[in-house]
């Protein structure tokens, strides 16, 4: 009996628990749903109403600080709750903006588009991007999300509206900013493909002129070569391995000393070094061996190449065969020294003859017949001169001078050659300043040429102003003889000529006798003294030429 009531208890109890379970998820339906917004709930304080103001509350706080705008409407359209955020992007007071229609607040072109979302949203959840009039100038663009919600009254769309200005300002912006990444990349393309197409074609220039500059190295008569600021030689054209039949490897850097004439070989390297240490022009005449061992003379010339900063890179040299001109010359200077003997012998004789008639003593002579005597003498002297120059110079290539040496007295010395000069040449002052004493160690009749050569020249190249000076000063050792004429001048480049051998000034208007000789030789005389002989001048106001001799010791 006792077990039967207990089991009906239970029973008992478990349709209670059953029923309040069923009460419990009907309750929850019921406040998920909306249809309660209270409920009665019993605890161990006893029965309590709950109502969903708390959670309704928490809702409310949290939609109006949303960042977003947010409205709920009827079907009509009519706005039944919108948030403070929704009212601010209107710019209209809450109170004005519910119970209005939503259409109004967006411009009249997007009417259409904001009405057929909220046609389509009470079908399905939309989004859609739609412009409201924020009370200014400007629209508004806002991103419209719209869902259907339960309220008491019944179904309600909700929306939800997100200002899309910054991010609009920000896509514009990114727009913007790329298009000018896109701009400047095109400008860099562009730049980036003219500068190819500029490496293009100074690589193709440069191709071009690196093989002008070898096709002409190697098609021009000379031999060619770098060499580096230190002497060592880097390239040679293709004429130099023809020529000494070697290879760089045997002739490169030094090696090319090996084929220099052993005779030459002292005179090369010492004008090499000097021009490797002061930039300036090498030059040189020396003998190379060629492939079948014989030497032929060349001239050499090199010119250093320099950057922007006047530094030097590299030399360029040219080695020209003058073989050819050298025998040609001393033909010359052998035929040179043959006439001028030859002519030197009945010359004599002539002079002896015209002596004779001169001294004609058996009846007087017509004076028209003197007078051509005396110039026919005046001629022979002239000749004589020339040829005495003539054999000068065979004599100095045939291996020098000769002289015989003596105490030279330098105010004695000018002393003669200013009688010479007062005779030969009336119309001209002459002025000398005589120094002190000096006595020099030398040849009398050669000194004596040397500066009858001076004065015959200073004369002979001054047309307007006819003043010839003659100075005498010391310079330390040495006595220094000045000839100043205020003539012609001479230029830079003519200066460095005049003492080679048959250099004559190209002076067409102003074009004085002569064969280039005078300095040649006086210059060799010099050098036998060991003086030095130069000059310094100017064009268009007189020249001054100068011998330095060594003051006799003692
Ligand atoms: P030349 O017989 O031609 O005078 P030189 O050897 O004496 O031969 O002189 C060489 C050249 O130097 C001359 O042709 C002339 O052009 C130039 N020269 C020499 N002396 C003078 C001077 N005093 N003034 C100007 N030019 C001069």
């Amino acid at each position: 009996m006792e077990q039967n009531n207990s089991n009906n208890s239970l029973l008992a109890e478990i349709e209670e628990l059953r029923q309040q379970l069923e009460e419990a998820t009907d309750t929850i339906q019921a406040i998920r749903t909306g249809q309660v917004d209270a409920l009665v709930v019993k605890d161990t304080d006893g029965h309590q109403l709950y109502t969903l103001k708390t959670a309704d509350q928490t809702y409310r706080v949290f939609i109006e600080k949303m960042n977003e705008g947010a409205a709920t409407i009827n079907r009509e359209g009519i706005v039944l709750y919108c948030n403070t955020r929704f009212a601010l992007m209107v710019d209209a007071p809450l109170e004005d903006v519910i119970g209005m229609p939503i259409l109004s607040f967006v411009p009249e072109k997007a009417k259409e588009k904001l009405q057929a979302l909220i046609d389509d949203s009470w079908e399905d959840d939309c989004k859609k991007e739609i412009t409201i009039k924020d009370g200014g100038e400007k629209d508004m663009h806002c991103l419209f999300s719209c869902t259907t919600i339960e309220l008491d009254s019944g179904t309600a769309l909700s929306l939800i509206i997100t200002d899309l200005t910054i991010l609009k300002a920000t896509e514009k912006e990114l727009k913007l900013r790329n298009e000018q990444l896109e701009e400047a990349r095109s400008v860099t393309e562009s730049l980036n493909e003219s500068l190819e197409a500029t490496v293009k074609e100074r690589t193709h220039d440069l191709t071009i002129s690196r093989e002008h500059f070898k096709l002409l190295t190697n098609n021009i008569v000379q031999m060619t070569w770098t060499n580096l600021p230190d002497g060592n030689v880097n390239a040679y054209n293709q004429r130099w391995y023809d020529y000494t039949g070697l290879d760089f490897a045997a002739t490169g850097g030094f090696g090319w000393t090996d084929l220099i004439h052993p005779d030459d070989l002292a005179e090369t390297a010492a004008k090499y070094t000097a021009s490797l240490q002061s930039g300036e022009m090498f030059e040189v005449e020396n003998r190379y061996r060629r492939h079948d061992g014989v030497y032929r003379w060349h001239l050499n010339r090199s010119q250093p190449l320099r950057n922007d900063e006047g530094e030097i890179i590299f030399w360029v040299g040219t080695a020209t065969d003058i073989e050819d001109q050298k025998r040609e010359m001393e033909r010359k200077d052998e035929f040179i020294g043959i006439a001028s003997h030859e002519l030197k012998t009945p010359l004599t004789s002539l002079k002896g003859y015209l002596q004779l008639m001169a001294a004609y003593k058996k009846e007087e002579l017509p004076a028209a017949i003197k007078n051509y005597v005396t110039k026919a003498g005046g001629s022979l002297n002239k000749l004589q001169s020339l040829i005495n120059d003539l054999l000068d110079v065979s004599k100095i290539k045939a291996g020098g001078l000769e002289y015989n040496i003596a105490d030279v007295n330098v105010n004695h010395l000018i002393g003669l050659c200013m009688e010479n000069a007062m005779l030969m040449y009336p119309h001209f002052a002459f002025s000398s300043h005589a120094g002190q004493n000096y006595i020099i160690r030398g040849n009398q009749e050669r000194l004596e040429q040397v500066l009858m050569n001076l004065v015959n020249n200073a004369v002979k190249y001054s047309y307007v102003n006819k003043t010839v000076e003659i100075d005498t000063a010391r310079h330390g050792n040495y006595v220094r003889i000045s000839v100043i004429d205020k003539g012609i001048g001479l230029s830079h480049d003519q200066k460095n000529k005049i003492f080679e051998r048959f250099y004559r000034v190209e002076d067409k208007k102003n074009m004085a006798s002569g064969l280039g000789m005078g300095l040649y030789i006086s210059h060799e005389i010099i050098q036998n003294h060991k003086g030095r002989i130069g000059v310094e001048s100017e064009p268009g106001k007189g020249s001054t030429f100068y011998i330095e001799l060594p003051l006799a010791e003692g």
